[in-house]
């Protein structure tokens, strides 16, 4: 079980199909590849992720606008990126318009603290959920729970997630076993997922 991410590459900048534990296939000049992996280790990740990691791995302090999650260890956080990346349950977030992958790796138990607007209002949460409408080298997750707005697309079993292309701008697209079973628009802000439509 392994999601196959069809982005632009950060590296070569081709399209390429990219799962976790593999490297860019791209053919370079010199008759090598791409080589690009995803990063695993925190100094892999770029400022902007690494600043994700450290927010969602950090007690928020005072008051602040919105939410933050949070699981104080880096190690849980890295190993929750990775493990939703690869092999996560693909939902359609209906309320904020994008595509994510979904994992409980401790079944019904809180592994992190939402708090909402100060430390005053927290409650526990027991997934973390992985959106992957952003270029391949600044998808990062956080910590929340399943809610009504999620609609589950697939299992990780022969799935691709697709970046919006040239033929379909602006349309994200997951494929399983080659066909089309879910798509996007972040320009029209709608699209369907299995047999649900959804229209925003
Ligand atoms: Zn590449």
């Amino acid at each position: 079980m392994s999601i196959v991410y069809r982005y632009p590459c950060p590296r070569c900048s081709r399209v390429t199909n990219l799962s976790d534990g593999a490297v860019c296939l791209t053919p370079t000049k010199d008759g090598g590849v791409c080589g690009y992996e995803f990063p695993v280790e925190l100094l892999e990740f770029n400022g902007y992720v690494r600043e994700k990691i450290e927010k969602h791995s950090q007690q928020p302090t005072g008051v602040f606008r919105g939410e933050i999650s949070f699981n104080t260890s880096t190690g849980f956080y890295l190993q929750n990126l990775s493990g939703a990346r690869a092999a996560g349950d693909i939902y359609l977030d209906v309320k904020n318009g994008y595509f994510c992958t979904y994992i409980t790796p401790s079944g019904n138990s809180a592994i992190a603290t939402l708090w909402s607007g100060s430390a005053t209002n927290q409650f526990a949460v027991s997934g973390y959920k992985l959106p992957l409408n952003s270029k391949l080298q600044n998808i990062h997750g956080h910590y929340e729970n399943l809610g009504p707005s999620m609609l589950f697309v697939a299992a990780p079993i022969d799935v691709v997630v697709e970046y919006p292309t040239l033929a379909n701008p602006d349309e994200f697209r997951v494929l399983q076993s080659g066909n089309v079973i879910a798509a996007w628009n972040t320009a029209a802000l709608s699209g369907f997922a299995g047999s649900h439509i959804v229209i925003k």
